[in-house]
């Protein structure tokens, strides 16, 4: 439908970054599409369409209960909201009217406490809780979480992301540990991982995932639990949950995405390697550029392209000429965070082999000054 490009005047974009949200995360497979349409043409008793398919995807990720949202920050707003309110109903509707009385702060590892798009703290805020911070920038041990947590606790809140510190951070399954000790619930945000039962096997109360992100569905959210967490978590609907309403079409969207994810055999990284392969030939004979394939830090069967432009020979910074290829006629966007060390990466999964060859053709034109073809 390249006419709604045409009719707002947006431009095309080439996605050699990732699951990004300022590009719309990911494109969902037809069967996705065609559930959200028929979700979209009907109507249904929708407190039996979440509780329903709430058992369904908690039944194929072996967890008591699960509750589809409208996007991981809800996720988590609405997880923090649970664990404070509870079943109380004058709190569920006055959350922010006074201050809270029963136990609200939110602990977290200092090295969690991080931007994503938004600040992890102002979803906490918005869940009515108060940030607390365990450790150090660089460091947190089970010790130091432990030390942090009050009988004014609500929950640990544990962010599993490359956003976060990784060094001498503990993992999920030693903030469980430490969950269980206190007697407060585990939330973890995994929002862009890939295994949707790791963390609520290594004993989270709440896991929250982004529907878009790795599992490729609608934009919404997903939130795995234990039964009663979960239960607290849907009350929320009558709450601040109303502000993050999901519909029928992101339910069932995100539900099937789930199934899809959980039985579809996934592009492997040594298929990645070989759709990228001549992209890499071809940029390797380009003066000043040297490109390799490299594997994704985090141990994910993901592989990707390593370009490195040598700035003397190429006569620009690698900022300067990845800001030309998104203001190319179609954007292009690569993974630049390295970019002050003259490296890009470029993400191929939702890329095609003829997007990977305007790629080359767009940066060899930059290079060289000529116009693409
Ligand atoms: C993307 C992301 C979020 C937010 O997910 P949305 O579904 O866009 O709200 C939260 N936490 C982390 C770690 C993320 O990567």
């Amino acid at each position: 439908m390249s006419s709604i490009y045409e009719k707002y005047h947006l431009k095309q974009v080439i996605n050699a970054s990732g699951r990004m949200t300022i590009l719309g995360v990911s494109t969902p497979s037809a069967d996705v599409v065609d559930t959200v349409k028929y979700g979209l043409n009907h109507y249904f008793e929708m407190k039996d369409l979440v509780d329903k398919t709430g058992a369904w995807i908690a039944s194929l990720l072996g967890a008591e209960n699960a509750l589809v949202v409208s996007c991981a920050s809800a996720g988590i707003a609405q997880s923090v909201a649970a664990v404070i309110v509870k079943d109380n109903a004058w709190l569920l509707e006055n959350l922010h009217a006074a201050p809270l009385t029963v136990p609200h702060d939110i602990v977290l590892p200092k090295g969690h406490n991080v931007n994503f798009g938004a600040p992890v703290g102002t979803m906490v805020a918005l869940g009515g809780g108060r940030l607390v911070e365990a450790g150090y920038a660089n460091e947190c041990s089970a010790e130091q979480l432990s030390a942090a947590i009050t009988p004014q606790t609500a929950a640990i809140l544990y962010i599993k992301s490359h956003h976060c510190v990784q060094k001498s951070h503990l993992s999920v399954e030693q903030a469980a540990v430490v969950a269980r000790k206190h007697n407060v619930p585990l939330i973890v945000d995994a929002a862009a991982e890939e295994d949707l039962q790791r963390y609520y096997q290594c004993g989270a109360d709440l896991v929250i995932y982004s529907g878009a992100k790795a599992i490729e569905g609608p934009t919404s959210g997903l939130v795995v639990g234990k039964q009663q967490y979960v239960e607290w978590v849907k009350r929320q609907s009558s709450g601040i949950g109303r502000a993050m309403k999901v519909g029928k079409e992101g339910i069932l969207g995100l539900t099937q995405a789930i199934e899809n994810y959980l039985t579809q055999e996934k592009e492997s990284g040594a298929q990645m390697v070989e759709k990228m392969t001549p992209f890499i030939d071809n940029l390797n004979t380009l003066n000043g550029v040297n490109a390799r394939v490299v594997w994704d830090a985090a141990g994910r069967d993901i592989a990707r392209a390593e370009i490195h432009f040598d700035e003397a020979a190429i006569g620009q910074t690698t900022g300067e000429l990845v800001q030309a290829l998104k203001n190319g006629a179609v954007a292009i966007y690569f993974r630049g965070y390295k970019a002050n060390e003259g490296i890009v990466e470029a993400d191929v999964r939702s890329v095609t082999p003829e997007q990977l060859n305007t790629i080359y053709l767009s940066i060899k034109a930059l290079l060289t000054g000529e116009k693409q073809a």
